[in-house]
């Protein structure tokens, strides 16, 4: 599912649900603990494109359904990019000023990493590669962003982008360089600037031209993730990934005073978060345990954010988990985010 906050949706996060098709590798992905999780068992329908019905059965215990409702709801059947074609508005959004995120929840194995990113090559060979039939969210996106640019060059718009690894509380700098080579993941912090800002120290943030470059980034991150993964910790899945696109005054309008406050207009947040079924493991113990209470943390710490933002309580935790942390420029949508807005507006009327 991907939950956002944007424009038309200004103090709004809507919730899509995916569901995705039943593979013949199921049964690998049903994660540690989850025999033992009281959902074991349960079976999801799309009843409609707003309901799914989730039939749960337990040894022992009578078959329980219950039905849940959501903005959207994507039956097994639905394609990529009638996914992103709900997502897509919002980079409308970004290239406006406004901050967005979009995130996918759920427990490993349930798609997020296909919805975002599209198939693994190595774990789904036999898919057919169209052009770009099954990319994700993620690199969609990409191209959106630079669409929208190139249909507005009067903007004079920047484009960097940064990718972070969130485990066990640390942020690790996925670009980190030494010279030109990426040579290892570096640990960061979480930063509040002069301007209110939340910035990450040291991280890497890559200039980009197109979406072909972002997406060149993005990749050699994720090869990174991937090989330091065994090193680190099990496997990517206990991680949060989130890649950041930040889009900024041109420096050419900065120094003819055109944009005199700020030059970050706005954050474009990609997130896919660890996979939700350490919640609830037993048998855990030692630094495993510590995985994934830090895990369950995180995601618990992101539920009491997005719950406080919809109920639009004054206090918002951002402060209890780097993730919510990190996330809060995007996932908060006062203040800040209404500058770029009036600057843009500013533009457009040549002002
Ligand atoms: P997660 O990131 O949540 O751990 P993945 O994205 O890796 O899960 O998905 C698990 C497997 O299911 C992958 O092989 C992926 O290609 C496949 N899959 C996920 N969603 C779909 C879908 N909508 N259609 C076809 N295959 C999918």
């Amino acid at each position: 599912g991907a939950q956002v906050s944007g424009k038309e949706l200004r103090g709004n996060i809507r919730v899509h649900c995916r569901l995705r098709p039943v593979l013949p590798f199921d049964d690998e992905f049903r994660g540690p603990g989850s025999q033992n999780s009281p959902v074991s068992g349960a079976v999801a329908h799309a009843v409609d494109d707003e309901t799914i019905l989730v039939e749960c059965s337990r040894p022992g215990h009578p078959l329980i359904n219950k039905t849940y409702t959501f903005e959207r709801v994507y039956g097994p059947a639905e394609s990529q990019r009638a996914v992103f074609e709900d997502v897509c508005p919002l980079l409308t959004s970004f290239l406006d000023g406004y901050n967005v995120c979009i995130m996918a929840y759920g427990q490993t194995g349930s798609g997020k990493s296909f919805t975002m990113l599209g198939p693994r090559p190595e774990r789904d060979p036999a898919l057919p590669s169209g052009p770009h039939g099954h990319l994700g969210i993620i690199p969609r996106a990409a191209g959106e962003v630079f669409r929208l640019i190139a249909e507005n060059p009067s903007w004079r718009l920047e484009v960097d982008v940064s990718v972070v690894e969130v485990y066990n509380n640390d942020i690790f700098d996925l670009l980190a360089k030494d010279g030109c080579a990426v040579v290892s993941r570096a640990k960061r912090q979480v930063l509040t600037t002069t301007e209110g800002k939340k910035e990450v120290s040291g991280l890497t943030r890559e200039s980009v031209h197109s979406a072909v470059e972002l997406m060149t980034l993005v990749a050699a991150a994720l090869r990174l993730r991937a090989k330091q993964a065994t090193a680190v910790h099990a496997d990517s899945s206990r991680s949060h990934l989130v890649i950041t696109v930040t889009l900024t005054a041109a420096a050419s309008s900065r120094s003819t005073g055109e944009w005199p406050r700020c030059p970050v207009l706005s954050k474009l947040q990609l997130v896919d978060l660890a996979g939700s079924e350490c919640a609830g493991v037993s048998g855990v113990t030692g630094s495993a345990l510590r995985e994934t209470s830090l895990i369950n943390r995180s995601l618990a710490a992101l539920a009491d954010v997005l719950g406080a933002l919809s109920e639009g309580r004054g206090h918002i935790p951002y402060r209890n988990s780097t993730l919510t942390h990190f996330l809060q420029d995007a996932l908060a949508y006062i203040g800040s985010t209404h500058l770029g807005v009036e600057l843009l507006e500013d533009e457009e009327h040549g002002a």
